[in-house]
């Protein structure tokens, strides 16, 4: 590293990274790891939690290896001296809130020592957290009016243990224990030994704000077998005290209706969020594996330019895709002009999902069939007067000709302009990790169905046995079972929400195998 013996020192941030689900980082967090030049993280971050990084930051991960020697916290806490003093902005990026459990104190105190600059950001505690998120509140009115944090790290059998097992078993109030569940049995053992009930209520939330969260209940007498049995791992949070039971009433996480399933979202990136935000906020654990691009026609030229150059002749205007929306009126902005320039035509939306899109940039479509398929729009446009006037049908490069075919009989001047292509996508490691977990794979389209496919072919898998296909309807089921492919679900709206309806419904009605968080 370059020395910088004038430069003043950079600032190093403290930053709590919440305790895994991406939603519970703080704004400041976010902001910070976004203007960073270095950021340290640990593994108990969110993931995604670095996503926002500059595309030049210096990323060190400084967290524990399995089976190879970590960094020593002297050494980190050199290496945020050694990094500010060369003027450099240091996001030091923990899970949770850094002065919980997260040695966030030893590393402030290397940097006062060494006369750097530092800010604190706490972040929302997995000792708060997970438990929140298996139903069972911290304190309670009735139940707990304290509560203490506790690490169950140190081996209560050590004679130098600093903990006082007796004390914590007399406080008045919730315990929540931080590591150390494979101890389990021997803690509840001393609190018992110290006066607290054997059938004190304890709840243990594994890998607590995950998709993957799992809770075991029990009392102090048996919860260490319960664990033991159930084979929860790190990280895991243990609660002990009246509040843990108010789980059966409260745990509003593991109730929802996709919680503990896998779902594959395999739209493309661009267009993936919308879907794979409403599986997120069911409970699903979303992977997406987009095996599809859409790549923009250049507007300034060919046919795009051609229709944008008369747009006021059209009559009637046809856009069959969010997408189609969203470029049609790029391309007219290109062109310095605005929605007004649709003033004199009909406008038609495909569906619900198209009529959104074109409602966003100021355009309320006139005919919106129910169900997004070309068919109905054909129906839909039964009533409009088609004869000799301009049609223009605004899509994509792949699409079926149903609807310019039936204009054009009525006696329509149709144009197709096509938009924007789709092109296939390699699936990367992780989305084909996740596909190989997944419960449900969700189609939009039959460009996704044969795009993925192809894709699973030349990274040489196949599609998951296991997995049940989830179509948004018919063409895309078709196309499905031309491929082979078995259709266990066919939406019966043919949107984004009717997709998600119908997935909800096959869990309902589909005994799958066990889910996390049951008991
Ligand atoms: N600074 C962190 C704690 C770090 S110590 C915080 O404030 O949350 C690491 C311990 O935190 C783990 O052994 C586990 O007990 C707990 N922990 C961290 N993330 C967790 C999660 N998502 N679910 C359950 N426990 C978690």
């Amino acid at each position: 590293m370059e020395e910088h013996d004038e430069a003043e020192a950079g600032t190093v941030y403290l930053v709590g990274a919440g305790p895994g689900d991406p939603g519970l980082m703080t704004r400041r967090a976010l902001e910070l790891v976004r203007a960073a030049d270095s950021i340290l993280y640990d593994r108990l971050i969110p993931a995604g939690a670095l996503g926002g990084a500059r595309d030049d930051a210096d990323l060190r991960y400084v967290g524990k290896r399995p089976g190879a020697s970590s960094i020593g916290q002297e050494e980190i806490g050199a290496l945020l001296v050694e990094l500010a003093r060369a003027g450099r902005s240091v996001v030091r990026l923990k899970g949770g809130d850094p002065f919980v459990f997260g040695r966030g104190g030893e590393e402030a105190q290397a940097l006062v020592a060494a006369g750097i600059p530092f800010e604190v950001v706490p972040g929302v505690t997995a000792g708060v957290a997970a438990p929140a998120y298996a139903g069972v509140p911290v304190t309670h009115r009735d139940d707990a009016s304290a509560v203490a944090f506790v690490t169950g790290h140190e081996d209560p059998a050590k004679p130098e243990s600093t903990l006082d097992w007796g004390a914590l078993a007399a406080f008045p109030g919730t315990l929540v224990l931080f590591m150390g569940v494979g101890r389990l049995a021997e803690i509840a053992e001393r609190l018992v030994a110290g006066g607290r009930s054997p059938r004190e209520p304890v709840a243990v939330v594994e890998r607590g704000t995950l998709p993957g969260q799992r809770t075991v209940s029990g009392a102090l007498a048996d919860i260490g077998e319960r664990v033991e049995e159930a084979g929860i791992r790190p990280p895991a949070i243990t609660v002990v005290g009246a509040v843990a039971e108010l789980r059966g009433e409260l745990a509003w996480f593991e109730r929802r209706p996709l919680f503990g399933l896998t779902v594959a979202v395999t739209r493309a990136r661009a267009q993936a969020s919308g879907l794979s935000a409403r599986l997120g906020a069911l409970g699903a654990e979303v992977v997406e594996a987009p095996a599809i691009r859409i790549v923009a026609r250049p507007r300034d030229r060919g046919e795009v330019a051609a229709a944008v150059g008369r747009v006021e002749d059209y009559s009637l205007v046809c856009v069959t895709s969010p997408n189609g929306a969203e470029l049609l009126l790029d391309a007219l902005a290109g062109a310095d002009r605005d929605a007004r320039a649709l003033a004199g035509a009909t406008v038609a939306a495909i569906g619900p999902g198209t009529a959104r899109a074109l409602a966003a940039r100021g355009i309320r479509a006139d005919v919106v069939p129910e169900r997004s398929i070309a068919e109905a729009l054909v129906e839909a446009l039964a009533d409009v007067a088609v004869e000799g006037r301009r049609v223009l049908v605004a899509r994509a490069a792949e699409a079926r000709d149903v609807l310019p075919d039936a204009l054009q009989e009525r006696g329509a001047v149709v144009d197709v302009v096509a938009l924007y292509d789709t092109v296939p996508e390699p699936l990367g490691a992780p989305a084909l990790d996740g596909l190989a977990r997944a419960d449900y794979v969700t189609f939009t389209a039959s460009s996704t169905v044969d795009s993925l496919l192809d894709a699973l072919a030349a990274a040489g898998a196949s599609f998951p046995p296991r997995a049940r296909l989830v179509s948004i309807g018919p063409v895309t089921s078709d196309t499905a079972r031309d491929r082979g492919l078995e259709v266990a679900v066919e939406a019966e709206r043919h949107d984004l929400d009717g997709l998600v309806e119908a997935l909800v419904a096959d869990v309902r009605g589909v005994a799958l195998p066990a889910r996390g968080g049951a008991s």
